[in-house]
């Protein structure tokens, strides 16, 4: 790839007509035009996550016409994990069909760890720079508190200078947006582990918060590595009751603001949202997003849609991340059966991936992607062939087929023995069973 200069980032290239190897690359992988990559970069509907300091051999494109991607949220944390399990995970989860993972590491060392999982990862990399101010001010001083604001750019700094391909920057959440959280009370207030640091510190400092205040900062950096910025929702709602509130959707409209302000910059940008909500808020919740924000892609945390399940929230994500990636949302941030109960182990990484998978699979099909609706029918096409190779093929997960092994003939599998319906209604029909 030829050396981009300052402030060459894609959506600048995009806008000027300059078809770039990532541009390409995205394209071919997902059947579209390179043209239609092109345009949809340069209009902000997509972004392509990457680093110029990092080159990669394999690129995704996130956004509108693209199929949906997957996030997989790794890290340490303090006494129970450390980096070579964390690798192992990142492992397993680029495996399992992970898109992009994110570094939420708050153990020791933090730039040990992250230079160590970010020098072989293969696909985007993804960071919380707050998280390390945080860590480092308590390690300093005994107190998150006695963080500074060029501590927290520091951070960023830092981070992309590492590499880091996309950054959640919660730059949305000012003075103004905790005002209505303290107008229109929630039960869980904020969940969102960066709103927390930032809000006890603007709250006990009685200060703005240096994200929003110093936001000309962050795009001068983003602009020169060509980071996409991913503008975090520290007030996402953290039950079911909370969704959609003033708070919420005062910092929505704030993230559309700042959409404008990197665009304007010539950065990528992408958008946070919720979280948990119930299933018919959620459509809604996306056309507002992208309305408000001007078609950014939109980067889900969720949505859980029910707060009863927990140990099954990979399935509660997976029916709330469905339900809004086929209204429009781009991008799944897994959610794992451990969530709300503990780290993520090496089973809840994998069950995680491919729900999120399935989810944005599924939407893929209800949005008409083609290549998503050619696999499906392949699927379909080899389950009345009684083809069981191809049908691992295309599983998403193929572990399911080596876990029943002696199970299954040309004359059909354990389920219905004799009284195979593939086979019968072939027979009577007289089809072949056609192997494709
Ligand atoms: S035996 Fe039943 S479950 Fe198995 S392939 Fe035939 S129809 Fe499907």
């Amino acid at each position: 790839m030829a050396k981009r200069q300052w402030g060459e980032t894609l959506y600048v290239l995009a806008q000027k007509g300059v078809m770039t190897e990532e541009m390409q690359q995205v394209a071919e992988k997902e059947g579209v035009s390179p043209e239609y990559v092109m345009s949809e970069v340069a209009a902000g509907r997509v972004v392509i996550p990457v680093n110029i300091v990092r080159p990669r051999a394999q690129y995704d494109g996130i956004g509108k016409g693209l199929t949906t991607k997957v996030n997989a949220n790794i890290g340490t944390s303090l006494g129970t994990s450390g980096v070579e399990r964390e690798i192992h995970k990142l492992q397993l989860a680029v495996e399992c069909g992970a898109h992009a993972v994110m570094d939420l590491s708050t153990g020791p060392d933090i730039d040990g760890v992250r230079q160590a999982l970010i020098k072989d990862c293969p696909v985007a990399f993804g960071t919380v720079p707050i998280y390390q101010a945080t860590v480092e001010a308590l390690e300093a001083s005994g107190a998150f508190i006695h963080m500074t604001p060029e501590q927290m750019m520091d951070a960023v700094r830092k981070q992309a200078e590492d590499g880091v391909d996309f950054m959640t920057i919660h730059c949305g959440l000012t003075r103004e947006a905790i005002e209505r959280l303290r107008s229109h009370p929630r039960i869980a207030d904020i969940v969102s582990r960066g709103g927390s640091f930032l809000t006890g510190w603007m709250l006990q400092h009685d200060k703005e918060n240096p994200f929003f205040e110093r936001f000309d900062e962050i795009l001068e950096i983003a602009r020169r590595y060509d980071i996409t910025l991913s503008l975090g929702d520290a007030l996402r709602p953290g039950c079911v009751a909370d969704a959609t509130d003033r708070g919420q959707i005062q910092e929505l409209i704030i993230l559309g603001e700042l959409v404008d302000r990197c665009r304007q910059a010539g950065v990528q940008v992408m958008v946070e949202g919720p979280g948990h909500m119930a299933l018919h808020q959620i459509e809604m919740n996306i056309k507002l997003q992208k309305r408000l924000c001007e078609d950014a892609p939109f980067y889900v945390l969720g949505p859980l849609v029910t707060d009863i399940a927990p140990g099954y929230d990979h399935i509660t994500s997976a029916i709330g991340g469905a339900i809004a990636a086929s209204a429009g949302a781009d991008f799944l941030c897994y959610v794992t059966p451990a969530e709300h109960l503990s780290l993520p182990n090496d089973e809840d990484v994998r069950m995680g991936v491919i729900a999120s998978r399935i989810a944005g699979h599924a939407a893929d099909l209800a949005k008409g992607i083609p290549s998503a609706v050619q696999r499906d029918r392949a699927m379909g096409m080899a389950r009345k062939a009684l083809n069981w190779t191809k049908q691992r093929e295309l599983a998403i997960d193929p572990r399911p087929f080596e876990a029943h092994p002696h199970t299954r003939t040309e004359e059909g599998c354990s389920m219905c023995g004799p009284y195979c319906a593939m086979r019968i209604v072939s027979d009577h029909l007289g089809k072949p069973m056609t192997h494709c």
